[in-house]
Order: structure tokens, then C-alpha cells, then sequence
């Protein structure tokens, strides 16, 4: 660990969060926004406050944005506001004794890296991207490579700001006002705008990462390596190719890593926190939409495990390119073409999990809906969010492109079989689920309607996502 840490309080600025100057109405900009994954599209009014005091449920209806960084249409509201949170990214304390950081919750992960990893702290909890803010990563609650180990992020919010439908500001913690907390995580932006959080970073004593990879010769294999003690490390995830047929069927090569301590660096690594940084490179044009077909898939896929799975041995990598190889391509997403993809999450429990996911990868190579990425992991016990999505099970998540006409149907389907399964369908990835399929998968649906209805008689806070599932139980 750096030994630099004198100063037990870090003071980026002093701020006045409840400045008082009037706050200038916010400018109005009308234009056609999406998820990540390009589907579906819809005409939202923006809002883009410079500082805490617009932040105020003047506009409505109102959904807060991050970086639009969801696979859906959580961040966006057809013909009603959408309040961008990217100028709120101010830091505003960091206790270095006990690594609690406070940010305004447009800040997003990669600022956050960016600050703390030379002074020796990491996110205790990481999506695939960095380009996320901490306010999407609360009210989506999600969840990294660690959850078997670490739980949610919210597990490690230690406390949030929410600003109401009536205007007023509550600061919630797992123990203070916690209805409030527990319906804001996965909550999904509809309790209100979260304008600060307070989060627990995790010490680490190097930027870098100890990484081994275990082929797994099938879907058993990938099963049995993601539940093995002996094979487990702090984070855990597998890469699994979605079209291997016959024998192959869910082949996969386990990828697991841990922090590397100071003993485990090569000597080559002279400052254990500085590594190169990747040259980003750009997707310039939407690919045309054959591109990404079931063929396509497959070469890859049979190339991407021969490369991978030779790798038996540990090696080091930097967190970056461990955590976010993605991140290297912006807007990646244009692959997938103009008409877009649909990343489809599912987590059954473990007594359906092997016949669940054998029965998904079946469907998927008789259909050739295609999976370019496909990923494999086993949750840990769920959380207490109450809109939460994961559960103690194995998670499948898949990157289907949108080219074929058939492709929503087929996706109805798939949803019945998981359903069959007590499997549920993550949020923050969803662009179509029906209202009846998401009621079934999220028993605590009513706890948390019983308090949008208290904090928010008049669904002020909605959403394309929460009126496609009637989450407000019908209100709107
Ligand atoms: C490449 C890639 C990899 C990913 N990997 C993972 C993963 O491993 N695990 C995982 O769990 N997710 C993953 N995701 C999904 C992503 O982490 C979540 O969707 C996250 O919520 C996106 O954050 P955002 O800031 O972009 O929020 P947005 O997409 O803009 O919004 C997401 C939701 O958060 C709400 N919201 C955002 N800011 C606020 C605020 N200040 N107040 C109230 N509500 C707010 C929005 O209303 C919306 O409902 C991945 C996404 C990508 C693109």
C-alpha cells in the first residue's frame, strides 16, 4: 500500500452543496436518445444542470441519466425530460483513513480510478466499463467479477443523498431511512435524482493484476471450474462460446484474477502504480448488418478460445486492460450496426442452473441468434435491494444483434425459459421484456411499489423502461 497517507481527510474543494444563488432555468434540448446498444430510440426532451441547485424535480416527468451506459431504455423518456448528471462530477471528501470517498454522483468510475489508484485504492465493485457514473452504478446496483465475494455496489455505499418528487433532500443509509435506500439501489432512477454518494474504496497495493485462465472443455466443466474453492479468486468470470454445438456445447475458459501484491510484481515493474495506458481507438461508421452474423460469431469464437485457452499460466496484466478490454474501442457499439443489439442478462438459481443454461444454449445454436460476447458467472447471495438482480446462481449475459426481424420474438421465448427456470432478467440490460414476464421475476416488486407510491404519489420520476413494465403498478 502507498505510504503517503499523512493527511486523514482529502479535501478536493470546498463545496457548498446547498449553494444558495437562484438557480437559471435549465435550456431545453430536444433530441433522439438511446441506451448503449442503440435500441430502442426515442425523442427526450434534455436537461443538462451545471450545478446541485437545478437539480430539482421542476421538469416533469423526469428520469436522471449517467452516461447512458445501460443496455435499454432505463435513461431515456419519450417525449418528457431526461436530466443528464454528467457536470455533477465533483469529488467532494475522501477520509484516508478509512478510504470513504464522497462524489456528486455524475462522477463517474474511470474519474474515480483515475484519482485514486496511484494513491493506492481501488472500486470496491466494477462493471465491464469504467465510463459509468456512481449514480447509474447505485440505481442500477451492479454488479463485477467479485459478486461471489463482495455483493453488489451498494454493499458498499455507506450512504446516498436522494432528491424527492416534492423537492426535498434525504440522505439514506442501509440503516437511516432505509426503505428509501433499499427502493433507491436498483431502484432504476424512479425514487428520485441521487445527487451524492458516499462509497468505501478497497486498499490495493499495485495498479496490476495476477490473471489464470482454465479452459473448460463444455457447459459441466465451466460449472463445476466456477464453483470450485480450490480454482476461485477474488474475481471470477468466464468467457463462454454461445454457438459450440455437440460436445462443445458451452465451452468456455474461465478467467480469474486478484489484485497482485507488491511480492507477486516482476522486477521489471518499477512503480507498482504506473502501467501503460492503451491508445483508444475509435469505431468511425456503423458496420453494415451482416457483419456480425452467425458465421461471423463462430470464426471468432472458435479463434478467441484456441488464443485464450492457451494461456495456462498466471500472468500480470494492469487493471485497466483486465477490467475493460471494451473500453480500448469507443463506440464499439456501432458493430452491431444502426438497427443495434439487445444484451439480454438472465440469473437462474443454482438447483436450475445446468439445465437452464444447457436449454438456453440450445435454443440459442438451433435459432443462430449469435452471441459475439458471451459471458458466464456465478453470483454470491443476493442483496436487499429491492429491484436488485442478482440472486445466488449463475448469470448468462449475451450481445445479440438486432439485424434479423425474427430476433424479438425469439427473445419472447427465451424469457419463458428462463421464467421456467426462476431465472430473472436484469434491468439495466432490458429493451423489451413484457410487463407480465418482469412481474413474475421480481417478487419484491410490491415492497418497493408501497414506497414510490409514498415518496412519489404522482410518478413524477418514470421512464421508457418503467412505463413499458408498468412498474409503477399501473399510476401514470
Ligand atoms: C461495456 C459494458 C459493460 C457492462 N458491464 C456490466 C457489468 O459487468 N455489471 C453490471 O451490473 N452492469 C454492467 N453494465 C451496465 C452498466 O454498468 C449499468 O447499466 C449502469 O447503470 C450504467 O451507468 P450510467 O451512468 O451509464 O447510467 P445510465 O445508463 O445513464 O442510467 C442507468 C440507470 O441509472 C439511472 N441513473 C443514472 N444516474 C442517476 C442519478 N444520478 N440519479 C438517479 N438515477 C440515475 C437512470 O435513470 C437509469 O435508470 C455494462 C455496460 C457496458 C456498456
Amino acid at each position: 500500500m502507498q505510504s503517503d497517507r499523512s493527511s486523514a481527510m482529502l479535501r478536493f474543494m470546498i463545496l457548498e452543496l446547498n449553494d444558495k444563488k437562484t438557480a437559471a432555468p435549465l435550456r431545453e434540448y430536444k433530441t433522439d436518445i438511446s441506451g448503449w446498444n442503440l435500441y430502442p430510440v426515442s425523442r427526450s426532451i434534455l436537461l443538462r444542470p451545471e450545478r446541485y441547485s437545478q437539480l430539482t424535480p421542476d421538469y416533469v416527468p423526469l428520469i436522471a441519466r449517467g452516461c447512458g451506459r445501460s443496455y435499454g431504455d432505463a435513461a431515456q423518456n419519450s417525449d418528457r425530460y431526461v436530466m443528464l448528471m454528467e457536470r455533477l462530477n465533483r469529488m467532494i471528501a475522501f477520509d484516508e483513513e478509512t478510504g470513504i470517498l464522497r462524489a456528486e454522483a455524475g462522477t463517474t468510475l474511470g474519474e474515480i480510478l483515475e484519482i485514486f489508484v496511484p494513491r493506492g485504492w481501488f472500486l470496491p465493485v466494477t462493471p465491464g466499463t469504467k465510463f459509468v457514473t456512481l449514480g447509474g452504478c447505485v440505481a442500477a446496483d451492479v454488479h463485477g467479477k467479485n459478486h461471489h465475494r463482495d455483493g453488489t455496489f451498494s454493499k458498499h455505499v455507506q450512504g446516498l443523498e436522494v432528491i424527492l418528487a416534492d423537492g426535498s433532500k434525504r440522505w439514506c443509509t442501509p440503516k437511516q431511512d432505509s426503505e428509501l435506500f433499499w427502493a433507491t439501489v436498483g431502484g432504476m432512477g424512479l425514487t428520485g435524482i441521487i445527487s451524492e454518494v458516499a462509497l468505501q474504496l478497497t486498499p490495493i497495493e499495485s495498479a496490476y493484476m495476477v490473471v489464470k485462465h482454465h479452459p473448460a472443455a463444455h457447459l459441466e466443466e465451466a460449472i463445476s471450474i466456477l464453483s470450485s474453492l480450490e480454482k476461485d479468486d477474488h474475481y471470477s468470470v468466464a468467457w463462454i462460446d454461445c454457438l459450440a454445438t455437440g460436445k462443445q456445447m458451452g465451452r468456455s475458459v474461465v478467467m480469474n484474477g486478484h489484485h497482485a501484491q507488491l511480492h507477486e510484481l516482476p522486477s521489471n515493474i518499477k512503480d507498482p502504480f504506473k502501467f501503460k495506458s492503451r491508445a483508444p481507438f475509435s469505431i468511425p461508421l456503423f458496420a453494415p448488418a451482416w457483419l456480425l452474423n452467425s458465421w461471423t460469431i463462430k470464426g471468432f469464437n472458435e479463434i478467441y478460445y484456441r488464443m485464450q485457452s492457451r494461456k495456462m499460466d498466471k500472468f500480470i496484466i494492469d487493471y485497466d486492460r483486465y477490467f475493460y478490454p471494451l473500453d480500448a474501442i469507443s463506440n464499439w457499439n456501432k458493430l452491431y450496426g444502426k438497427k443495434g443489439f439487445v444484451q439480454y442478462q438472465f440469473v437462474v438459481p443454482l438447483h436450475t442452473a445446468a439445465a437452464a443454461l444447457q436449454q438456453v444454449l440450445t435454443f440459442l445454436t438451433t435459432n443462430r441468434l449469435g452471441s459475439f460476447l458471451g459471458v458466464l458467472k456465478k453470483f454470491g447471495k443476493a442483496g436487499e435491494g429491492l429491484l436488485s438482480f442478482p440472486f445466488e446462481g449463475f448469470t448468462l449475459a449475451l450481445d445479440i444483434p438486432l439485424g434479423n426481424k425474427k430476433t424479438l420474438a425469439l427473445l419472447n421465448a427465451l424469457d419463458e425459459l428462463v421464467l421456467k427456470h426462476e431465472g430473472r432478467i436484469y434491468l439495466a440490460k432490458d429493451a423489451r421484456m413484457k410487463p407480465e414476464t418482469f412481474r413474475a421475476m421480481y417478487p419484491r416488486l410490491d415492497g418497493w411499489q408501497r414506497v414510490k407510491e409514498e415518496i412519489d404519489p404522482q410518478n413524477k420520476f418514470s421512464s421508457d423502461l418503467s412505463r413499458r413494465l408498468e412498474m409503477d403498478g399501473g399510476a401514470r
